[in-house]
Order: C-alpha cells, then structure tokens, then sequence
C-alpha cells in the first residue's frame, strides 16, 4: 500500500500547493481521502483522476473539501468524453448531504458516511471513528488485503477515541495544527504534544504531521511530538510518499 501526501495545509493553501487531500493506492485500487484547496491540480501529478475509484471527505469544512465541486466537473467531462461509464464513488461524513452544492448525480456517486461503515474499494477496506470538531467529522482506517493499516485523522481535538482506533498502525497521517504552548486556543484541533500523546498510547509503528499552522516554525512541532513519541516522525509535504 502506498501513501501519497497531496496537500497537507490547514485553512487555506501556500502559493502552488494544497490543503488536504491524500492519495492512498494498493494492488490496482487507488482512494483519495479529502479534496481541499488546490487538491485537484496537484493531484493529477501522481494519478489520472480516470483512475480514481473512490473518494472519501473526513468532513465539509472548506479545506477538507473545496475541490471536490472541481471533481465533478472533471468527472463530468470524462462521461461526455466517453472516458468513463460510470459515475465516480464519493463518501462524505455530514448530516447535511442533501444541501451539498452537487449538481451532476452522473459525475459523482455521493454517498453519506457512516462510522459504523466498512467501505471495501478493490483492495481496500476502509472504517471510520467519530472526531470532536466543531461539525460532524470522521477519521479513517484504510486496511489492505496483506494487513497493513493506515490511520488518518481528518480534524479533531484530543479524543480516546482516536487512540483507541489508532492502536499499532503502520502509519499514523495526524493533523498538526497547533504549538504546544496553543494547546486548548482552538477546539476541535490538535496541538503537538497532544499528537505525540496519542501516537505513544496508540503505539503507532510511524506518525506523519499534517494540516499545518500558516505561522511559527515547523520545525518545533516536531521537537513538542517528540518529547511525547520516539519512533519515526516525518513531515507530510507535496509528493511525499510512503509504502507500507
Ligand atoms: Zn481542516
Ligand atoms: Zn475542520
């Protein structure tokens, strides 16, 4: 299973990159989890977006899933073109669905989440676990048919929850929003030393930081998860990819 890190900001995009948006491929199955700012264009660096067979959005803030309105219009003009038969697979976790701006039920296949759901696309399975965020917002399990698990957590404030869902993954891909010394300014998020508690009770095999701050330095969100977590620790940033 291989994950691709596609845009990896908080809130808004960087000049040419994106909000979040990861693309997770295994055998000859090819998801993508979240569809933020700027996702559509840098995601068609690592895949035809023909290729994609499903979708999955942690929640409906802006940054998690701006570009999907884009996706339907690419999958729209792949079924004029004849490209593609069927309409694309979208599962979003809200409890408002029917107010969702969608306008071409023959591009996209929107599908209302559940965390109770086991989603199987192709090779993959996928469940998800309830977040604390100021909306509805989920995080999600991707598991392949060899056993390796991937964990990535959308928003959420400090949960047991998340923990517990987390337990031994090989790769833990956690929002990183806030410095230690933030801790508890913006609900529904995570600060590091948070993150570095969660990853050392989960005893997660490698934690991957995204959804980062627009300001401070980067660099320190590292040394707050490291007093907490000792195992590996990487950055996401565009076109990092890691196979498990
Ligand atoms: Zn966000
Ligand atoms: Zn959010």
């Amino acid at each position: 299973m291989k994950l691709t890190t596609v845009g990896f900001w908080g809130a808004f995009p960087r000049a040419n990159e994106a909000t979040s948006c990861y693309l997770v491929q295994d055998e000859d199955t090819r998801i993508v989890l979240d569809c933020g700012s700027g996702a559509l264009s840098r995601l068609q660096n690592y895949v035809q977006l023909n290729e994609l067979d499903a979708v999955f959005i942690s929640h409906t803030h802006a940054d998690h899933i701006a570009d999907i309105y884009c996706l339907e219009y690419a999958m729209l003009v792949q079924r004029q073109l004849g490209n593609r038969k069927t309409p694309l697979d979208v599962y979003i976790y809200t409890d408002e669905l029917r107010t969702l701006p969608f306008t071409f039920p023959e591009a996209l296949n929107i599908q209302q989440l559940h965390v109770t759901d086991r989603i199987q696309v192709g090779s993959l399975s996928v469940t998800f676990s309830e977040n604390v965020h100021d909306i509805p917002c989920c995080s999600m399990k991707v598991t392949n048919r060899t056993g390796q698990t991937l964990v990535y957590s959308g928003d959420t404030g400090y949960t047991d929850t998340l923990i517990q869902f987390a337990k031994g993954v090989d790769v833990l891909l956690i929002e990183c929003s806030l410095y230690m010394k933030q801790q508890g300014l913006i609900k529904g998020h995570l600060a590091s030393n948070e993150v570095g508690k969660i990853a050392q009770q989960a005893n997660v095999k490698h934690v991957v930081l995204t959804h980062f701050p627009h300001y401070g330095h980067l660099n320190r969100l590292r040394e707050e998860v490291r007093l907490f977590y000792k195992k590996k620790i990487t950055y996401a940033k565009e076109g990092l990819t890691i196979t498990l």
